[in-house]
């Protein structure tokens, strides 16, 4: 076995899932009850939206529009190639991504890069963001007026990012993105739709941390957001 194949494995056990098997995706389910935003038209969705990286990296980092940025140490924007196939989104900022300024630095990064590694993506290849840019007191849950202010910055990485699939971790991000509360377990194994865009729903990192029973379901989400990539 070759050194790259043991490490994968290593990570898969880490992940709770003993064998790496390259499952045959079963056929992409069409969702019947969350409709699609519209995809990207060819001006910007957002009227005053910073034309570029720097602009709107200047934009959320001087950030006032919610209670959120008096507890900050810093905003935390995303991180990663910004010509990517894959955009990762998580939820919010925690204190360590608070104190480095950059998104799953914490434990949950840690799963994070293991459950990237096992389905053969490093974390330099990808775009990781979440929905919100500044860290919650406590880390308490985002509130809907945090979320509604912060999302245009996340809009427009993803215009920008230009990605070719999107993987929402967590109910959070899932139901932001696609404004939508149904549970979980009904977003799961269907192929989605961020404004044309492939998106697919998984569990979040600190979730699987606490449940690790469900990471073979994770890495089953991971390996048909694997196969809509091969077949795009
Ligand atoms: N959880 C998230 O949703 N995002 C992070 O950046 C860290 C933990």
């Amino acid at each position: 076995m070759s050194m790259l194949l043991s490490r994968q494995r290593r990570y898969l056990h880490a992940m709770g899932i003993e064998a790496w098997e390259l499952r045959s995706p079963s056929p992409p389910a069409h969702p019947t009850s969350v409709a699609p935003p519209a995809p990207f038209p060819a001006q910007p969705l957002i009227p005053d939206a910073p034309p570029d990286w720097g602009a709107l990296e200047a934009a959320v980092a001087s950030c006032t529009a919610c209670a959120l940025h008096t507890g900050r140490t810093q905003t935390v924007f995303g991180v990663g190639h910004r010509q990517p196939r894959w955009l990762f989104v998580g939820e919010a900022p925690g204190a360590e991504e608070d104190r480095q300024g950059e998104p799953f630095v914490g434990h949950a990064g840690q799963l994070l890069n293991a459950m990237l590694f096992a389905i053969g993506l490093k974390r330099e290849e990808i775009y990781i963001a979440n929905v919100l840019k500044c860290r919650p007191p406590n880390n308490r849950d985002p509130q809907g007026d945090e979320v509604t202010r912060c999302e245009p910055f996340l809009l427009r990485q993803v215009e920008l990012l230009a990605p070719k699939i999107i993987v929402a971790m967590g109910r959070f991000a899932a139901h932001s993105l696609l404004k939508t509360d149904l549970p979980l377990s009904k977003l799961r194994g269907q192929r989605l739709s961020y404004h044309g865009i492939p998106l697919i729903v998984t569990y979040h990192p600190a979730y699987l941390l606490r449940n690790p029973i469900d990471k073979r379901k994770a890495w089953e989400d991971l390996t048909s957001a694997r196969a809509v990539m091969t077949s795009a």
